[in-house]
Order: C-alpha cells, then sequence, then structure tokens
C-alpha cells in the first residue's frame, strides 16, 4: 500500500523539482522499517501518515529535505530511533528538522488560557526553521483526518487544540485553506450540536444562494470581456462550516444577514485588472454600503490581499465578490510557503528559515513583514539573510517533565528555571536533570531541553547562585531569602520579622527619650540602636531600630508612640 503512494509522492516533486528523489526515497524506506509492524487506530500500516504529510508539503513544492523530514517525522518517536542516527543516515538539516517536530510532540496542551500563550511562543522559538511548523501543521492535518479511529476523550482534546492553537497558527501563516480545513474537522468534535444546527441551517440556504451565482456569472463574465478584461477563473467558493458559525454568533444566527455564504471570486492578471473588475462590476450593480473591501491597499495583518465588495445582483439578490490576482490568490491559500516554493533556479544555500516576529509576539505581521523585506532586497540569498532577524535569538524555552514551555534568556540556568516554575521550587533546589541527565545547577540549558528540578525538604539557596543565574526574578527570590537569613541571625529568632527604623520627631523634654524607649519595651522589643538628630530642626529626629515581628505589631507600636505627650510626627521604614 505504501508504495503506491510513494509513487504518488514522486509524482508531485517530479512536477517541480525532477533532482533529488533520492533522498526522498531512501527517508521512505528508513521510516518504512522503523514503523514497520505499527499501525494506526484506523488500522492503516502506519507508514501512510507520514507519507499524507508528506505528500501535502510536496503540495505546497517543499524541498526536498522537508518533505524527507515529514516522512521521517516520527522515527524518533518511541521506536528506538534516536536523532543522532537521523543525523548519521540523512545529515545535519532533515536531523535538526526531525528533531523539532519531535520536540513539539512533546509539549501537552491543558486548556487554552494556560497553554495558549507558551505554546505559541515555543512554536516560534523551536520552530527556528519554519520548515518544522509547516511539518507539524501537516501532522496535525492527518491526524484530524483520521481523527474518527479515536476514543472520543481524546478526539475532543486533540480537535480543540486544533482549533484554539493549530488552526490560529495556520492563519497567521496566511494558510487559507489549511486553517479553514483544520477548523471544519475538529468543528463537529467541539461543537457537536452547534455545528449539526450550522449544518441545517446551511443547507436550504446554500442552493438558494448557488442559483444566484448561477444567474450572475455569466452576466459578470460578460460585462468584464465587453471591457477587454482577461478573466484567468471564476469560481464560487463556499464558506466553510466554522467561519461561518462564527459569523452567525455575530449577527444573531440570522443566516439572511451572512452575505457571503457564497462568494463570487474572479482572479484576473493584473492589479490594475483589480480594480478595473470592481469598477466595471459596481457600473452595473449597487454595491451594498460599507462593505467594499480593499485589501490590496490594506491588506490583513496575515498578509491576505484581494479585493471584496457586497453587490445587489439583478433581482435585487446580495451576493459577495472577491477580486484577486492569481499571486494573492497563491498566497491566500498557500500562505507564506507561496514565496519559497522550491526552485532550483533559486539556487537556495540555506533554506532555513528564521519565524521572525514582532518584538512581543502580539501581532504577527510577520508576512507583510517579509513581504517588505522581500520588496527591498532583490538578491534572494540576502533575502534568506534578512529572514534570520529573529526577535527570539536571545530566549530560550524549556519544558517542564509535565509539557510546560518556560521562556528564559539564553544562559539560563536550572536555578532560574525552577524559580520560574514555583519561587519555592527554586529555594529548595537541590539538583537537576536535563533530558532525564543529571547536570550541575549552573548547567547552561539549552532550547527545547526538558528540566526536573529536584527539591529537597528544608534546602536553603546558595549565596553562591547569585554568581551565575540570569534571570532577575531567580535573582530578587535568592537575595530576599538570603536578607531574611540575615535578619534572623540579627534578631535571633526562627521566624521571620522585619529592622524598621522609627523616627520621631517631637519636644525636647525631660524624660522624652525614656518615655519612647518604655514604649517599645513594653512591646517586648529588644532595640537595636537609638541616635538623635538635631539639625536645622526645631524639635529633634529621634531614630530607634527596632525589630519588629510583624506588621501588626509595627501598627500598634506607632499608635503607641503617636499617644507619647510631646510627639509631633511618627513615620517608619523597613531596612
Ligand atoms: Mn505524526
Amino acid at each position: 500500500m505504501g508504495t503506491v503512494t510513494l509513487a504518488l509522492l514522486k509524482e508531485k516533486i517530479k512536477s517541480y523539482n525532477p533532482s533529488d528523489l533520492a533522498i526522498i526515497e531512501r527517508a521512505f524506506h528508513f521510516a518504512d522499517k522503523v514503523h514497520r509492524g505499527q499501525k494506526r487506530k484506523s488500522g492503516e500500516p502506519y507508514i501512510a501518515h507520514p507519507l499524507a504529510a508528506a505528500i501535502r508539503l510536496a503540495e505546497l513544492k517543499l524541498d526536498p529535505a522537508t518533505i524527507a523530514a515529514a516522512l521521517l517525522h516520527d522515527t524518533a518517536e518511541d521506536t528506538g530511533v534516536s536523532i543522532e542516527d537521523i543525523r548519521r543516515e540523512f545529515g545535519d538539516d532533515i536531523a535538526f528538522l526531525v528533531d523539532g517536530v519531535t520536540k513539539l510532540g512533546k509539549l501537552k496542551y491543558r486548556g487554552i488560557e494556560r497553554m495558549a500563550e507558551s505554546l505559541r511562543k515555543m512554536f516560534f522559538a523551536i520552530a527556528e526553521d519554519i520548515r518544522v511548523v509547516l511539518i507539524k501543521l501537516m501532522d496535525r492535518l492527518h491526524n484530524m483526518e483520521t481523527l474518527a479511529a479515536l476514543p472520543p476523550e481524546k478526539q475532543k482534546r486533540i480537535a480543540l487544540e486544533t482549533l484554539e492553537i493549530y488552526a490560529p497558527l495556520a492563519s497567521r501563516l496566511g494558510f487559507g485553506d489549511l486553517k479553514a480545513a483544520l477548523e471544519d474537522l475538529a468543528f463537529p468534535y467541539v461543537y457537536p450540536e452547534e455545528h449539526a444546527m450550522v449544518m441545517k441551517l446551511a443547507q436550504s440556504e446554500m442552493s438558494e444562494r448557488a442559483n444566484y451565482i448561477k444567474r450572475i456569472q455569466p452576466l459578470t463574465e460578460k460585462y468584464l470581456r465587453d471591457e477587454s478584461i482577461t478573466i484567468l477563473d471564476m469560481h464560487s467558493r463556499a464558506k466553510h462550516q466554522y467561519s461561518l458559525w462564527q459569523k452567525l454568533l455575530k449577527h444573531d444566527m440570522d443566516i439572511e444577514k451572512i452575505h457571503d455564504l457564497i462568494a463570487l471570486r474572479m482572479i484576473v492578471p493584473t492589479i490594475e485588472d483589480c480594480y478595473r473588475a470592481l469598477g466595471i462590476i459596481h457600473a452595473h450593480w449597487k454595491p451594498f454600503p460599507g462593505l467594499i473591501k480593499d485589501y490590496i491597499a490594506m491588506p490583513k495583518p496575515n498578509g491576505y490581499k484581494s479585493l471584496h465588495t457586497t453587490i445587489f445582483g439583478p433581482d435585487g439578490e446580495i451576493i459577495e465578490i472577491q477580486i484577486r490576482t492569481p499571486e494573492m490568490h497563491e498566497e491566500a491559500e498557500h500562505g507564506i510557503a507561496a514565496h519559497w516554493a522550491y526552485s532550483e533556479q533559486k539556487k537556495l544555500k540555506d533554506y532555513r528559515k528564521n519565524i521572525a516576529s514582532t518584538a512581543k509576539d502580539a501581532e504577527l505581521s510577520w508576512v507583510n513583514q517579509l513581504r517588505d523585506w522581500q520588496n527591498e532586497v532583490t538578491d534572494s540569498s540576502e533575502f534568506l539573510e534578512s529572514l534570520k532577524i529573529d526577535f527570539f535569538k536571545n530566549r530560550i524555552f524549556c519544558l517542564t517533565p509535565r509539557g510546560d514551555a518556560i521562556d528564559l534568556p539564553e544562559g539560563a540556568t536550572p536555578v532560574d528555571f525552577a524559580y520560574h516554575v514555583h519561587s519555592a521550587i527554586g529555594n529548595s533546589a537541590s539538583g537537576a536533570r536535563v533530558n532525564g541527565k543529571m547536570v550541575p545547577l549552573d548547567h547552561e540549558l539549552g532550547n527545547g531541553d526538558v528540566v526536573e528540578v529536584i527539591t529537597q525538604k528544608n534546602k536553603k539557596p546558595n549565596p553562591d547562585w547569585l554568581n551565575f543565574v540570569k534571570t532577575s526574578m531567580a535573582r530578587k527570590h535568592i537575595a530576599s531569602v538570603l536578607r531574611t537569613a540575615e535578619r534572623d541571625k540579627i534578631f535571633g529568632q526562627k521566624q521571620g520579622g522585619q529592622l524598621v527604623e522609627v523616627r520621631v520627631i517631637g519636644k525636647d523634654r525631660v524624660g522624652f527619650l525614656n518615655d519612647l524607649t518604655s514604649v517599645v519595651a513594653s512591646f517586648k522589643i529588644n532595640m537595636k540602636g537609638t541616635r538623635t538628630e538635631r539639625g536645622e530642626r526645631s524639635h529633634p529626629l529621634i531614630i530607634m531600630n527596632c525589630p519588629v515581628k510583624s506588621d501588626d505589631e509595627l501598627k500598634k507600636l506607632i499608635t503607641k508612640l503617636k499617644s507619647v505627650k510631646g510627639v509631633d510626627e511618627v513615620s517608619y521604614r523597613i531596612i
């Protein structure tokens, strides 16, 4: 069964890259051997899964290394094959990709609030090479296509993760069709009732709208041809189910308000043709106010470009029309991959792509950035170099054994990691295991490391840690614990407490100082020193250093001191 699809894969690759099929064959046979005897839950031989992912990537015209890595992407997972084995067989580039995909697989998803941010960061960090993300997306697409074979709880978890992480990721990368496919595959598992309702609502409405299109399409073609606009393609596209549901939610579930249930889409040769076509269409049919959208002049954040308009058709029916060039269409369907479809002429020496994101990873408009850079830089090797600007280059991401991503600066150690997980874990850290191996606490962590902190009860931070920790959070906690320990020494008491400098300004009468110190003594506070400053003031300032056990005690002390005869003002500061 595998060989049939291998032939298909080779066929697809041949259409854009006739060389380098040998590596594909070798990767296939390696994976086939490793997975031999393994079955998917669907009953298919396991190799069908990596093959499916590889074929999708070939459809995006990706380079042979990516496709080989897709074939190998599950070989380093519980099979006794190591990344080193893959490196030996297939070289650094492919080993890097397989390693990245394997690391991404280690992330465990436990709810959107908690995981979305760290997952996203993780993606962008581990995936220094965007091809890793592409393989992972195609891996997920095939897993979704075969989700029916899994038990219900797993279906729901995987589908939810797809909806919340993978589909938005596909969207950010500009893969419109992949995003739609992932969402529609996940929709019935995550929201079964809503899905059934949307299907029912759409069904009756859909055929009516399809009839509108049938009526308007030949007229549109005629109007454009009369003005000698070349139509490269004209087709209708139905809104996909999940986005239809999202839109229904915004419009009181009223399907009559959804004008783009089916849209008429046309591809014309140039940008100028796009605007001319829009004008011609508006000359025949009135546009719906407020719904003319120029995404050519103002592309969407993920780089999407097109002209959209909604018009009243010949019988007053409302229809959305989308106009774009072939390049815009290619980008809308294939996203960022449209820019680097493999071609030999480009002679790409280094195919590795760093993901450049905006500094805070808040809004990823990097598809636009890439486009801008591409426009500025004509030489393709220079363009690739510019892609390496990576806002994350000074950050690393490590995993807890449970799969939570912890974001750290480069050079961070297990102590930094421990404090980022929890201050109590940092304070009681006694050792660490990185990727299963014991390491010293000053060990420099690497991207994607799985870090397990070993704790010991009653353990205290070591002052030496301050010499190697990299994060201010670790430094702050260590310093604070050490300060408390120091204070305990001064106070001679086990439980905490603070040394407070109490400052009293008051009339310098006979017995004044004595009255103040008696108040302090009445709290059983063993004063650590007192002094009087006169300076320019009319009244002296008396400073008493008092070890105070609690906030409550401090408040009471201050109140009591204020009631002493002759006192004008009492203030304090913690030292
Ligand atoms: Mn897989």
